[in-house]
């Protein structure tokens, strides 16, 4: 069981206002390199018809700790970990992760049905060409329940190494999360 890696918070500094916003949700922040390559994956889905709006993106470690919570409450002590990360292990955490919906779909907002929305079908075939992608298909090698709304950045050399460390490295990280969860 690999479930969710460990990830380091950004500086605040470097985190900016990511949109448009689900009404409603409180404001998303990004880290910059991030906020403008989504910026224009946003503008360029527009220009197929497709509204994309931004639910979440950079989470404290504070704010994760309680989301946590509530999916242990929600799903059972022991199970939250399928859904939400554990505090300090959320891809949210480095300001490079964001959940998107599409704004005529809400009630698909982080549901498995968001992959059939427009939204859905165009990041599946476009993100990556904004240097997205997403991190928890089916059956992903962490064993993370599918997130289809869920993108993170790696468009930029130090986001693509947060994420793809190389192969020894990713080793070592999978090693110490099981040793982590051998314990907890
Ligand atoms: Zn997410």
């Amino acid at each position: 069981m690999i479930l969710h890696l460990e990830y380091l918070e950004p500086d605040e500094s470097s985190l900016v206002p990511a949109g448009p916003l689900r009404a409603g949700k409180p404001v998303a922040r990004l880290r910059s390199d991030a906020a403008a390559a989504l910026a224009g994956m946003i503008e360029a889905a527009k220009r197929d018809g497709v509204h994309l709006v931004v639910l979440s993106g950079y989470r404290s470690i504070v704010e994760q700790a309680k989301a946590f919570a509530d999916a242990e409450m929600r799903h059972g002590r022991g199970r939250g970990i399928r859904w939400v990360a554990p505090p300090g292990r959320s891809e949210h955490a480095t300001g490079w992760a964001v959940d998107l919906g599409d704004l005529a779909a809400p009630s698909a907002d982080d549901e498995l049905p968001f992959a059939d929305t427009p939204s859905g079908l165009w990041l599946s075939r476009h993100a990556a060409e904004f240097g997205f992608e997403m991190s928890f298909p089916p059956r992903n090698w962490q064993n993370v329940g599918p997130e289809p709304w869920h993108f993170r950045f790696v468009g930029s050399p130090e986001s693509r190494a947060a994420f793809h460390p190389g192969a020894f490295a990713t080793v070592i990280r999978a090693l110490s999360a099981a040793w982590v969860f051998a314990r907890s």
